[in-house]
């Protein structure tokens, strides 16, 4: 995004929610920076500093504003910046990359050498990868330290630190305030079993539409929707013997009212995995996504106009699990959303790791990978798929499991997409639709789709992709839409 003093400055007047997460200002005269949505007065232009990050904003010298709370601002969108590795970087920082391993690994998974890595993201976000993990780590405390009961030693690791003292002393440096000075609660761990977290988003929101997605695909055992709360049983790390879990446990999204948030309440037993656990959701909700900017574009155009103001905010359904995802894709080809739910939910309770969760029809967590990679065809034709079907169910849980495909935000998208054909029984169609939700790729697009010909009354896929090409990047919001209209 280029940030254009006065364009910023104006979003800054009008406390434009559209912008939150968007931009940052940091006021010169007060050395604190804030969003553009917050309550205090609005400073004078002259003394207004603006960034496209809290990192970048905090790398200037500006403290978070304890009113506006920047570490409550919405996340960036993967295509927000022109560099693809910068941006899939920051996003693998935000979910802890560099908690749980070193900057070497995440260069390594962009194929470029830890100075390229940090060159090209303090070049596209002004801050080093290490400043930026920095205030991800940071902003994930103060939040902690405002919202929850959990004692300081606990709030250290899940925010990402290695060690209290760490903690401590980078959190007085940086805000120039002791830890403890932030706490709002009372008394400290009183026996409760949650941790309450808010996750903002830029408004509108279709929430109503996407949680029936949500619904009418959750797996029996794994995911429950019940009167507007979407429930899942989670785990998250490897069972590797690392110090990095695996921590098992549940959530619970739901709308607050009359914010442009949602309340998540999680398990305690996952707090450890919380950076993680909160881009997941992130994705899932798809909370980074900018509305105004997706909506500008595709009602600009006869076709999609009336939908488009029909169901603003609509938002594209993303992936928790990409592996789940993916599966679920494969079960859903050629047979009914019900139908494949019913597979899903038996493949779940045969392969599935039982848990214990306060919601009875939560009890399973999702089949890895490395689970149904040993699995042998005979094992799943029982359950109600073709043979065709189980082969490419195994040969993608292999692929998964051995790390030749990887299926989360931020991957090489074409590469991915390739990869995925190569497996026997993955056509185009699944690929795209896998590259939507569990890569988050806005401008995926399974053209061969039957609804999407039907609701264009268009029956040639080259028509239909020459239509869409209109609709770049947001193809994917496109088709969302359409499948909404039927
Ligand atoms: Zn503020």
């Amino acid at each position: 995004m280029l940030l254009d003093h006065n364009s910023c400055y104006e979003a800054l007047v009008t406390r434009d929610p559209r912008f939150d997460g968007v931009l940052y200002v940091g006021v010169t005269t007060t050395g604190v920076y804030c969003r553009p949505v917050c309550p205090a007065r609005t400073p004078r232009r002259d003394r207004c500093r603006f960034f496209a990050t809290a990192a970048a904003a905090e790398n200037a010298g500006f403290r978070p504003c304890l009113r506006c709370r920047p570490e409550l601002a919405p996340g960036a969108a993967l295509i927000d910046s022109a560099n693809r590795i910068a941006s899939s970087a920051a996003h693998r920082i935000e979910a802890g990359a560099l908690n749980e391993a070193g900057i070497d690994d995440l260069a390594a998974e962009f194929g470029v050498s830890s100075r390229q890595l940090r060159r090209v993201v303090k070049r596209e976000l002004g801050v080093t990868p290490t400043e930026l993990a920095q205030t991800q780590r940071l902003l994930l405390a103060k939040r902690l330290l405002t919202d929850s009961s959990l004692p300081a030693i606990e709030i250290a690791f899940a925010s990402g630190f290695s060690s209290v003292r760490q903690f401590n002393s980078l959190f007085r440096e940086r805000y120039g305030l002791s830890p403890t000075a932030l706490r709002r609660s009372r008394n400290s761990q009183t026996g409760e079993e949650a941790l309450t977290i808010k996750l903002s988003f830029r408004p509108p929101m279709a929430w109503t539409t996407l949680l029936k997605f949500l619904a009418d695909r959750a797996i029996p055992g794994v995911e429950s929707v019940e009167a507007d709360r979407y429930w899942r049983a989670v785990k998250i790390g490897q069972s590797n013997g690392q110090s990095n879990g695996p921590y098992k446990g549940w959530i619970i999204v739901e709308r607050a009212e009359n914010e442009n948030t949602l309340r998540v309440e999680v398990s305690l037993s996952l707090a450890r995995a919380l950076p993680s656990l909160l881009a997941r959701i992130k994705n899932l909700f798809d909370l980074d996504a900018h509305p105004q900017l997706i909506e500008a574009r595709l009602g600009s155009h006869e076709r999609l106009r009336e939908m488009v103001d029909r169901r603003p905010g609509l938002r594209l359904p993303g992936a928790f699990d990409g592996f789940e995802m993916a599966m679920r894709a494969v079960l859903g080809q050629q047979i009914s959303v019900a139908a494949a739910r019913t597979i899903a939910g038996r493949i779940t309770a045969a392969f599935g790791e039982p848990i214990e969760t306060p919601n009875p029809n939560l009890n399973r967590v999702s089949v890895s990978a490395a689970l149904l990679a040993q699995a042998g065809g005979a094992d799943l034709t029982r359950f109600g798929l073709t043979g065709k079907r189980a082969e490419c169910l195994i040969a993608l849980a292999r692929a998964v499991a051995g790390g030749e495909v990887k299926l989360e935000p931020g991957v090489d998208v074409a590469a991915t997409i390739e990869r995925l054909k190569q497996l026997p029984g993955i056509g185009d169609w699944t690929a795209h639709y896998i590259a939507m939700r569990a890569l988050r790729w806005p401008d995926a697009f399974p053209h061969s789709d039957l609804g999407l010909r039907k609701a264009l009354g268009e029956s040639s896929p080259k028509r239909i992709l020459e239509i869409a090409e209109n609709w770049r990047p947001w193809r994917a919001y496109a088709l969302m839409h359409l499948w909404n209209s039927q």
